[in-house]
């Protein structure tokens, strides 16, 4: 019996070589009819035997194409008189619903091996693709994914590339990227005509240069990792002192060589998505010190472009790969921009014409207990759609201050920007503004409700007053949105205790808190316990000078050891402090645990004042790393309506043991005291709430020294621990958090 169907399918399923796919199967089941691509979803339309339609839709879910995701399909049998007498891929059309987009995919082996075959006609060409690798988000200017809305729409295909796009049995069929040297994009070095580009590169390299790279989200700045005056001289002129840089290998051995890889380590460099991995350093051997001073972990990615793997040709050496900007800002991606921007610091710029739609940075991430955690979610993740437990209406929540992502959620789809950075900077505010608005036409979601963190003073604060006339805009305090960050990213529907340990965050009582314990679920959720409240003078300068941090705790509580911890510093600082903390003026009350790991950090002299953010922190780590001590400090619970958690003993004891014992277990110690806490209170909660999940989350949790000592405690003590999977633990997740507020009848 001869059957008509109309299949509908949702889910990332263009770009990602579906209609070729769905075409050849059709094919081989002699089954006719067509496929097309719609906004966000693929329609078929399918007529043969009944049997054979049957094998058609189970080989399409079980065969799907590696990249691609099917989140629903759809069947409809129809009444047709109409016969078909071939299948065929027919023109896009346009339809209401959102979109999906694929994110940027690290070249293929296939690809690879092509590149490498001398008799090839793409050999050694820097821009090869295929259906299942290369750019996407960052070409797309528009939906549905055809060539003409993508940045490729300048270059006319040639006709043997035109041949392969139109033939079924290409691994290049419907590649929207295709391109080859006739007919594609070039790359060049500024200001010069080169017959072999990459051998001048590597010379470049070779001398010490720095150059600007144009490459698939953005510009790099790279030079010779092995070149001390090199890698220094990067540092000066980014003006970026200490901030550790990333590196980009030639292939495994290389990093092998350097650092310890384990095998979830070595599986998620060599993913698709390719990010750098956070790797322990086994022998830094040439290596520059400058790259990541201060620290036991290098940031390490392999080529993910074509390109990046031609460059190694000519410099099989290390390469420092960080992003194109200066400081903080955002990473640069036109030409022209980056000519200006860069003039200070790059000696060479290596461009292509191959316009980025939009930029990307490169994701960062680290494995812990066998666990992925992302840090930086960027290139390769964004925009990859996080599924969520609950139903939303159309909302977008704007994130936080630092490390900002936002996010864009429908029904039960939540599409996370790419790590936009520091809205502090007027730079960064306006790509934020503009990557928002390309959300909302690229995505086809209006947001009916805007959510932003409690704060006054953050400028997405500002911004989502702007909104008020024409939307509902909802606030919600940023440890809450950490709380259900977690819940969200790990689809956690019943009760958790959740531990929010973080930096600062402006709390609902008008203190800072960041030391945060709640118990809830996605209905509603509780602060139940927090660090003990402790006195900061100085304001925001004291973030930056985590002295302060220190000389106003101990001031406050232990006045007479002042002069012990601090000869060192002014008589005027000490004064300034003490009359600050006596009159209670120009003072802001915490919870923080981040500012705690900082005044520790302090104390033992390990970091005074920091330079990049969460620095005084990871060197504490860094320090406790290289000690075996295995003892905690004492610490005290008050039970009262709220449990208090005052380390004031934990302080004390680390003011006596810094007489005799050396920095590095005492660092070790202050680790081995958070994880008790931890322990501690979760006991307490269970035994009282009968809750037996434990969620992490917050910026103390990128630690992975505490995670290495927290976890393996209370998975011993029966708990079911929950960290982060798919959106970083620190501020680039609390926006999936805040869109819990666009749910229905949703709580406070
Ligand atoms: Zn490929
Ligand atoms: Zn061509
Ligand atoms: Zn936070």
């Amino acid at each position: 019996m001869e059957k008509t169907y109309k299949i509908k399918i949702w889910g990332i399923v263009q770009g990602v070589g579906f209609r070729p796919f769905v075409y050849r199967l059709a094919k081989s089941l002699n089954l006719r009819g067509w496929i097309l691509n719609s906004t966000g979803s693929v329609h078929i339309l399918i007529q043969g035997e009944e049997e054979k339609i049957k094998k058609f839709l189970d080989d399409l879910i079980k065969e799907a194409p590696p990249l691609s995701k099917i989140e629903k399909i759809e069947k409809e049998e129809i009444n047709t008189t109409e016969k078909f007498i071939d299948f065929s891929i027919i023109e896009s059309k346009e339809s209401a619903g959102f979109n999906f987009i694929s994110p940027d995919i690290a070249i293929c082996d296939d690809c690879l091996k092509e590149m490498r075959d001398p008799k090839d006609r793409r050999f050694n060409y820097p821009f090869i693709n295929c259906t299942n690798c290369g750019p996407r988000y960052t070409i797309i200017e528009d939906l549905p994914y055809d060539r003409d809305k993508t940045t490729m729409k300048i270059f006319k295909m040639c006709e043997k590339c035109k041949e392969e796009y139109s033939n079924p049995e290409s691994r290049r069929f419907h590649a929207q990227p295709i391109s080859c040297y006739d007919c594609g994009p070039t790359l060049w070095i500024d200001g010069e005509k080169d017959s072999n580009i990459f051998e001048k590169i590597g010379k470049y390299l070779e001398e010490g240069k720095i150059l600007a790279i144009k490459g698939l989200g953005g510009f790099h700045l790279a030079c010779d990792a092995t070149n001390n005056k090199a890698v220094k001289s990067l540092r000066e002129r980014k003006k970026r002192p200490s901030k550790p840089f990333a590196l980009m290998m030639k292939d495994m051995d290389m990093i092998k060589r350097y650092c310890y890889v384990n095998e979830d380590e070595e599986k998620i460099l060599l993913s698709k998505e390719r990010p750098i991995v956070l790797l322990k350093i086994k022998d830094l051997r040439d290596i520059s010190k400058y790259t990541a001073p201060n620290n036991k972990y290098l940031g390490v990615m392999l080529p993910y472009t074509p390109y990046h793997h031609l460059i190694f040709d000519y410099f099989p050496k290390p390469l420092i790969m960080t992003s194109g900007n200066i400081s903080d800002e955002p990473i640069i991606k036109d030409n022209d921009h980056a000519k200006e921007k860069l003039k200070n610091i790059a000696d060479v710029f290596i461009f292509h014409n191959r316009n980025i739609a939009h930029r990307v940075d490169d994701s960062v991430v680290f494995v812990e207990n066998k666990e992925l955690n992302i840090i930086r979610r960027a290139r390769g993740y964004a925009p990859d759609p996080i599924k969520i437990p609950i139903k939303i209406k159309p909302t977008l929540a704007l994130g936080g201050e630092l490390k900002n992502t936002f996010s864009l959620g429908k029904d039960n789809y939540v599409f996370m920007s790419p790590h936009i950075g520091d809205l502090k900077d007027k730079d960064t505010l306006s790509v934020y503004e503009e990557t928002i608005q390309e959300f909302i036409r690229l995505f086809r979601i209006e947001p009916e409700i805007l959510v932003h963190d409690l704060h006054p003073q953050y400028l997405s604060t500002d911004f989502a007053e702007k909104f008020k006339k024409y939307m509902v805009v909802k606030a919600i305090q940023h440890h809450k949105a950490h709380f259900f960050s977690l819940l969200l990213d790990r689809k956690i529907t019943d009760n958790i205790i959740c531990f929010s340990f973080d930096g600062t965050g402006y709390g609902e009582d008008g203190n800072i808190w960041g030391g945060e314990v709640f118990i809830g679920n996605l209905e509603e959720v509780k602060r139940i316990a927090h660090f003990k409240y402790f006195p900061i003078a100085g304001g925001d300068y004291a973030i930056e000078n985590p002295r302060l941090i220190a000389l106003s705790y101990i001031t406050k509580y232990f006045p007479s050891e002042v002069e012990n911890i601090f000869p060192h510093v002014a008589p005027f600082e000490k004064e300034i402090i003490k009359r600050l903390i006596e009159k209670n003026e120009n003072i802001f009350y915490t919870s923080s645990c981040g500012r705690i790991f900082d005044m520790v950090s302090a104390l033992l002299k390990i970091r005074e004042h920091i330079d990049y953010e969460g620095q005084s922190a990871i060197e504490l780590e860094m320090h406790a790393m290289e000690s075996k001590e295995e003892g905690h400090f004492p610490f005290k619970i008050i039970e009262g309506e709220k449990i208090e958690i005052d380390i004031y003993p934990t302080i004390e004891r680390i003011l006596e043991e810094r007489k005799r014992k050396n920095v590095k277990d005492i660092a070790k110690k202050f680790h081995n005291t958070i994880s008790q806490i931890i322990v501690f209170i979760s006991e307490i909660l269970r035994e009282e709430y009968k809750i037996n999940k434990v969620g992490l989350s917050g910026g103390v949790f990128q630690n992975r020294l505490l995670l290495k000592t927290a976890i393996p405690l209370l998975r011993d003590k029966g708990f079911e621990v929950f960290t982060h999977k798919n959106v970083p633990t620190n501020d680039g997740g609390i926006s999936l958090g805040q869109i819990i507020l666009g749910k229905e009848n949703s709580i406070k």
